[in-house]
């Protein structure tokens, strides 16, 4: 008997797979290309000598507990506790494994947007929870009215992605507001608080959830070094959460990892004294303008893009197939490799859209776009 009978091989496998396969251009999965800062490699060359090679303490290398508690000051004016209110994790997708593990039982109700990112449901099917799906509307900003419908005695938690992947879109103060006065009626419900993609923002400012008093002490945050140090194959985040959520979350990652690997861990804390997470997003938005610059030759529809890596474009004037159809001719045929947005929604609504990762090397976008310009 299969405890997911409905949920197939992840997207981000299937087509990384066949980019490789084909030999094609790989914008599909969103991990960057250019090489690591140097300073980080040189920091991992440093420690691989020294004695940081056992376990750490189960919730995090102290020293780490203590920057990210520093870095959620600066970045947020939040003050958290690094002992109790962090838990170092292997990515933010195991983060938010555990958080649902722990706090979601049988029966209960979790709202998930739609589209959204896909490890939400399945965590929510496994920990026995029923997804409730509520739609986005179609600027991708949140349906406020639907989603406080949604909500009842039996919701046990809220999932938002801010930014959010695949849209980019990223929510206003209105939204947040809208949130709190919603949350304000159910005391008891929990938000999961998706920000791995904090430090990627153009125009618009992230207004994140340690930012707001109201919400932040019934919320887990979970944040990725694998997106804001270019270091995806590191497999390592964080988890902020108020003790008592905390602690539940603690007695299934223990179980799980029990905790995350020592070195990188030790790395990212020196690291942390180099690096300046401000600069992150002119790094990006410096890529996303210039994808878009080369894409505008195109026949492809660029959507807004507020945030993330990533560029969902409109292939309606170049074919009538499904989305999952034409990434997979755009790789056989094309040699460009990218994700259909269809594979976010509970039920693969077909919009005729993909997604690309723009954070690649110049040369990388410069010859996927001569690709798809000629199409
Ligand atoms: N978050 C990455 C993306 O959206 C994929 C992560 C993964 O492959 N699991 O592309």
């Amino acid at each position: 008997m299969s405890k997911l009978p409905n949920i197939t091989t992840s997207i981000f496998t299937v087509m990384s797979k066949m980019a490789a396969e084909y030999n094609a251009i790989n914008l599909s999965q969103g991990f960057p290309n250019f090489p690591v800062d140097e300073k980080l490699t040189d920091i991992v060359a440093q420690l691989a000598k020294e004695d940081v090679h056992q376990y750490t303490p189960m919730a995090g290398f102290p020293p780490l507990l203590n920057k990210i508690a520093s870095l959620v000051q600066k970045s947020y004016n939040r003050t958290i506790q690094p002992e109790t209110e962090i838990l170092i994790t292997a990515g933010a997708t195991q983060g938010i494994y555990s958080s649902i593990q722990a706090l979601v039982g049988s029966g209960d109700e979790v709202i998930i947007l739609d589209p959204s990112y896909d490890s939400y449901e399945p965590n929510v099917l496994l920990s026995g929870g029923i997804p409730v799906r509520i739609p986005l509307n179609d600027d991708y900003t949140p349906n406020w009215d639907l989603i406080e419908k949604g909500c009842n005695d039996n919701t046990k938690m809220i999932v938002i992605t801010n930014p959010h992947n695949p849209t980019g879109k990223i929510l206003s103060m209105t939204d947040i507001e809208r949130l709190e006065s919603i949350l304000a009626k159910f005391p008891k419900i929990i938000l999961l608080s998706d920000e791995v993609y904090e430090y990627i923002t153009f125009e618009q400012k992230h207004l994140s959830i340690h930012t707001r008093p109201a919400l932040r002490n019934r919320a887990i945050i979970t944040a990725s070094f694998g997106k804001s140090f270019h270091i995806t194959g590191w497999k390592i985040g964080y988890v902020v959460a108020p003790e008592h959520l905390m602690k539940e979350i603690k007695k299934v990652h223990q179980f799980l990892v029990f905790s995350v690997n020592s070195i990188s861990q030790a790395a990212i804390s020196q690291y942390l004294d180099y690096v300046s997470v401000e600069e992150i997003s002119p790094f990006y938005q410096q890529k996303r303008d210039y994808f878009q610059k080369l894409l505008s030759n195109s026949r492809f529809e660029l959507m807004p893009c507020e945030g993330t890596y990533f560029q969902v474009v409109s292939y309606k004037a170049i074919s009538d197939e499904n989305d999952v159809d034409f990434c997979k001719r755009l790789i056989i045929e094309h040699g460009v490799a990218a994700i259909p947005i269809s594979t976010f929604y509970e039920n693969g609504k077909d919009l005729r859209l993909i997604r690309f990762c723009f954070a690649k090397d110049n040369a990388t976008l410069e010859e996927a776009a001569r690709r798809l310009c000629a199409i």
